[in-house]
């Protein structure tokens, strides 16, 4: 995702709004989660010097499988976006102690484009779910036949695996 940067270099301390679309590579995001629209960013650039800070937001849309049932899982992602750029070569320039602070996540570009695909990457990946489920009151597979309990009723005995089932057996042979 190469954004272009040569209008707000050109005019120096100006804000140019711009919109950027484009595709994460496959291996940016976690085994299992895909992109399934557009990765749109957008919002202004403004350059400072060979500096260029961007504040914008971020939107794409991810599929993955919900950890119970399997069935496919689609999450809507809509973040803030804040990156700074620094041409290469002007990365050590005379600057203060906060403003080298502000600068360590900086990105460095080449002549008048930057490549944000690693930061736009890492930022999708701050937001996706800890897990992918299709529902708060999803009932899962059935462990035995991997019926999915959400749309049907298998006759499968309860698994032992749990401590209650497995109390549960001894109290039926005491009866
Ligand atoms: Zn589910
Ligand atoms: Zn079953």
């Amino acid at each position: 995702m190469l954004l272009d940067l040569t209008e707000p270099l050109k005019y120096q301390g100006d804000s140019c709004s711009f919109s950027l679309e484009g595709t994460l590579p496959q291996d940016a995001l976690p085994e299992g989660i895909a992109l399934c629209a557009p990765v749109l960013v957008s919002g202004t650039i403004t350059a400072i010097g060979h500096r260029v800070a961007l504040v914008g937001n971020i939107q794409t849309t991810v599929r993955a499988s919900c950890a119970l049932c399997l069935c496919p899982v689609t999450t809507r992602i809509d973040c803030a976006f804040d990156a700074m750029m620094i041409r290469e070569g002007y990365e050590n320039e005379q600057i203060d102690a906060e403003e080298q602070a502000a600068e360590e996540d900086a990105i460095v570009f080449q002549g008048s484009a930057c490549d944000l695909t690693w930061a736009v990457a890492e930022a999708v990946n701050l937001q996706l779910p800890m897990r992918f489920v299709c529902s708060e009151s999803c009932k899962g597979l059935c462990p035995v036949c991997g019926a999915d309990l959400n749309h049907e009723t298998c006759g499968c005995a309860p698994t032992m695996d749990s401590p209650f089932s497995a109390l549960a057996a001894l109290y039926s042979k005491d009866e």
